[in-house]
């Protein structure tokens, strides 16, 4: 019993110095992040592939110099991964992987830059710069947290493991593959991942517990040999574009629901919890809507809201159609082929390959014995989902709740992160999304920005994490 106050009393004694650090240092760390946004880590761009190892280095070398072990560049088929460890907390304690991606998204179109987009600039306490919130300023934010514990208290309540890429802007290839090859970097009992964001611009944290997957396939409807004059043969044979109009049509019921045998039969379903806390959302469905330029919201799949319906449920959405005549004026075709690409997105507990084959023999078998039908794979991804009651989102939302003033919001995301969906994939690892961007930061956009508040709050968020995690098992923190 003594042995576990002492552990509590080391514990508060321990992040009070943490604390402590990062108020001694906070000018410093805000000097860091000017140094990173420099660096022109675009992942895209095959003439600054040095830049974005010249990131991979900065990085390297903060966690060196805190004092992190076995700091390593691992080369991959493009950009290097950056891993470190600090196991200094012990056995006992748990492990914590954390991830970020250090590359950028292009800065195009540069003219519509207040600043150059890699000259960070500050107004109104926000930092402007390609990669503040998207992911840079959250990468920083993991290391100067972690040189507050290592540095200021000596040591983490957590051992802490480092996972960051330089591909994810590009897809994020190399993760799958680095994942299996070196399981043993990654060997921990939760992940936190910080490349999302918060929920308003008014220090309201959010956590992500949920991503969603895809399935992606084309699909190709064949009639004759070549296009026929439609003239002639119009109301004689089936025209394949019209017939595959018909298939993708009838994909979805008039309830708003996949037509497709077995498709629902893993979905998890939405708690009362979880559709409680999709009901606080601060989200404003008619900005939105005037956002994006619709006119209405759709109907969508029934008895759900449009914000559940974008995240929290499967989808079936054509993206691209094509096949016979779309040039200039008319040509009396019935082509010999229509072709079309689509996708489903897909929710908790769906598997993706198991979609792949239920779609692909769903549409074989509608198909009309008039035509012939190829259907192909293009890429799959599993989703993801870390329970609302799961110990690290509880511990992680009171760190937030402490650093910010106030209880975070929790949702799924409608998109998703290759390597959360990996890491469960792979090696039974959940992760944890705790994002400090502005939702409104102009990722991916021109002056890209990130509130500096964000980033103070947030540092002190990240150090409180560990804390809380240092509370409990590895047992417990795996939930
Ligand atoms: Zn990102």
């Amino acid at each position: 019993m003594s042995s576990q106050t002492d552990t509590g009393a080391g514990l508060r004694a321990g992040l009070d110095n943490a604390l402590a650090h990062l108020r001694t240092n906070a000018d410093a760390h805000m000097q860091r992040l000017d140094d990173f946004l420099r660096i022109e880590s675009v992942s895209a761009d095959p003439t600054r592939r040095d830049e974005v190892r010249r990131a991979a280095e900065w990085v390297a070398g903060w966690l060196r110099e805190m004092g992190v072990d076995d700091v390593a560049l691992h080369e991959t088929t493009s950009h290097p991964i950056v891993t470190g460890a600090w196991l200094g907390a012990g056995a006992d304690a748990p492990t914590v992987l954390v991830y970020c991606h250090y590359d950028v998204q292009p800065p195009d179109p540069l003219d519509e830059w207040v600043r150059p987009p890699f000259e960070p600039r500050y107004e109104n306490d926000i930092v402007y710069a390609r990669g503040a919130g998207d992911d840079k300023g959250q990468l920083v934010m993991h290391l100067a947290a972690a040189e507050a514990w290592l540095r200021g208290a000596g040591g983490a309540p957590v051992n802490l493991r480092f996972f960051f890429e330089g591909d994810e802007e590009v897809g994020s290839e190399p993760v799958e593959r680095f994942i299996a090859d070196h399981p043993e970097l990654l060997e921990a009992d939760l992940c936190v991942v910080s490349d999302s964001d918060m929920a308003d611009d008014d220090s309201t944290p959010a956590v992500t517990y949920g991503l969603r997957g895809i399935a992606y396939l084309e699909v190709k409807v064949r009639g004759s040999q070549q296009d026929l004059h439609s003239g002639q043969y119009g109301g004689g044979v089936d025209n394949p574009a019209n017939v595959l109009v018909d298939m993708l049509a009838s994909m979805v019921d008039d309830e708003g629901r996949v037509t497709v045998p077995g498709f629902y039969d893993r979905v998890r379903d939405l708690t009362d919890d979880e559709r409680a806390a999709y009901a606080e959302q601060p989200w404003d469905e008619a900005a939105e809507l005037d956002r994006i330029g619709a006119p209405a919201w759709g109907e969508g799949e029934r008895g759900y809201t449009v914000l559940e319906r974008m995240s929290a449920r499967p989808t079936f959405d054509i993206n691209g159609l094509w096949g016979g005549y779309s040039g200039e004026g008319a040509k009396t075709i019935i082509p010999a082929w229509a072709a079309a690409k689509f996708s489903t997105r897909l929710v908790p507990d769906q598997d993706y390959r198991e979609i792949e084959s239920l779609l692909k023999e769903h549409l074989e078998s509608i198909a009309p014995p008039t035509v012939r039908v190829e259907v192909r794979v293009i890429h799959g991804g599993a989703p993801a989902i870390t329970p609302l009651d799961h110990p690290g989102v509880k511990l992680a939302s009171e760190a937030l709740e402490a650093a910010f003033g106030k209880a975070p919001l929790f949702h799924r995301s409608g998109g998703s992160v290759p390597v959360v969906a990996a890491l469960d994939a792979q090696l039974g690892l959940k992760s944890v999304l705790i994002g400090f961007a502005s939702p409104n930061g102009n990722f991916h956009a021109p002056n890209e920005w990130m509130p500096l508040w964000n980033v103070r709050d947030g540092i002190e968020a990240i150090v409180r994490t560990w804390e809380r995690f240092g509370s409990v098992s590895p047992a417990d923190l795996r939930g």
